[in-house]
């Protein structure tokens, strides 16, 4: 079997990192026929977007993409591409997971967390305006349909993989209208699976409890924001932004990214760590139902982490991103 696979590889650092995934995945013995398409700042001059309509239809097409990070300008100039990509194609789930891998020193071991990031609403929605010369305001979307949505995501996903906990994380003490909806749905949702215990946080009484026993959570399940802010954190715990992969998934396409962003001081020096997108693209694999390709991937990396003679900087070692990815490959042969 054959799968067309869009491949954006995104700015800074995203050429580099998506090059590499694509030679391992390539070497896991899949048949992927990648439909490379550009996106982002390479592509702002020839078609004045960062988001040209050949990217879309691409993904409609194919249902299944790998991305590199693509730059977002901080204050002004151009909307999110990561965000505009999620809204218009309906990914509304976006799942981030964080585990202690082998060979990875942190200061925590035996974390295993999923976050699972409501992607499509909350103060994502974008609707800013200026209030006079000296204030501004933002608008905070939750619905009753985001919200049930992506706790039935969160439940199903806890009982495909066997998972015992789900942790609804909301700030409803305060925003009582927003979050008090999200909560309200998350509580009614939680009856239809009395299979997995549900519980509830305040985000920051739970970016506390992350850092004191991280071992204690399970599915996290939150509006989109604080799965932004609370995916990074869960990302330090197992070993930073260059091991945490992630999936934004919707009902007709998924498109796999890691977590971290286009790392702009690192573009162009062969010096980041390749793993998060890499790990991506094992959970690609894995929604492909290529579930041998994947844990052949998986295997090697585990191998090569054990090894710790090809990390790259951040992980301790002075590897570059193409000799950790060939170290990977070697283990697959
Ligand atoms: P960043 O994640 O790009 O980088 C922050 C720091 O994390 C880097 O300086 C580096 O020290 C470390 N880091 C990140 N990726 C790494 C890797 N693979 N290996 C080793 N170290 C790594 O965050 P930022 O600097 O805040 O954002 C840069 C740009 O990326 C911004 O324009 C932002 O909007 C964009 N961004 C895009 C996405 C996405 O495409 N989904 C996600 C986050 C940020």
């Amino acid at each position: 079997m054959t799968y067309n696979v869009t491949l954006i590889p995104g700015d800074g650092i995203g050429p580099e990192i998506s090059a590499a995934a694509k030679e391992i995945i390539d070497a896991s013995g899949v048949n992927i026929n990648w439909e490379v398409v550009l996106a982002g700042e390479a592509v702002m001059a020839e078609h004045r977007t960062p988001l040209p309509d050949y990217v879309l239809e691409s993904i409609k097409r194919n249902r299944v993409a790998l991305k590199g990070p693509i730059t977002t300008p901080v204050g002004g100039g151009f909307r999110s591409v990561n965000v505009t990509l999620r809204q218009k194609l309906n990914l509304y789930a976006n799942v981030r997971p964080a585990r202690t891998l082998p060979g990875i020193s942190t200061r925590y071991e035996k974390v295993d967390i999923i976050v699972v990031r409501e992607n499509t609403e909350d103060l994502y929605a974008g609707i800013e305006h200026k209030v006079g010369k000296n204030a501004a305001e933002s608008i905070k979307i939750i619905t009753r349909e985001a919200s049930e949505k992506i706790v039935h995501f969160a439940f199903n996903l806890a009982r495909r993989e066997s998972r015992k906990k789900v942790t609804a994380v909301h700030k409803a003490n305060i925003m009582k209208l927003t979050d008090g909806l999200f909560l309200d749905c998350a509580r009614e949702v939680a009856k239809d699976y009395p299979d997995i215990s549900f519980d509830e946080m305040i985000v920051d009484a739970l970016c506390m409890k992350l850092v004191q026993a991280p071992e204690t959570y399970d599915v996290l399940v939150l509006p989109n924001l604080y799965g932004d802010i609370v995916s990074d954190l869960c990302a330090g715990l197992v070993g930073g932004l260059g091991v945490a992969p992630g999936a934004n998934i919707g009902d007709d396409a998924a498109v796999f990214e890691p977590v971290h962003g286009s790392a702009p001081k690192h573009a162009g020096k062969n010096r980041v760590n390749p793993l998060a997108i890499i790990l991506s693209g094992i959970m690609m694999l894995e929604h492909l139902n290529e579930k041998k390709a994947a844990q052949r991937v998986m295997e090697a990396v585990i191998a090569v982490l054990k090894e710790k003679t090809h990390l790259t900087y951040d992980l301790g070692g002075s590897a570059s991103t193409s000799e950790m990815a060939a170290a990977i490959i070697r283990k697959m042969s």
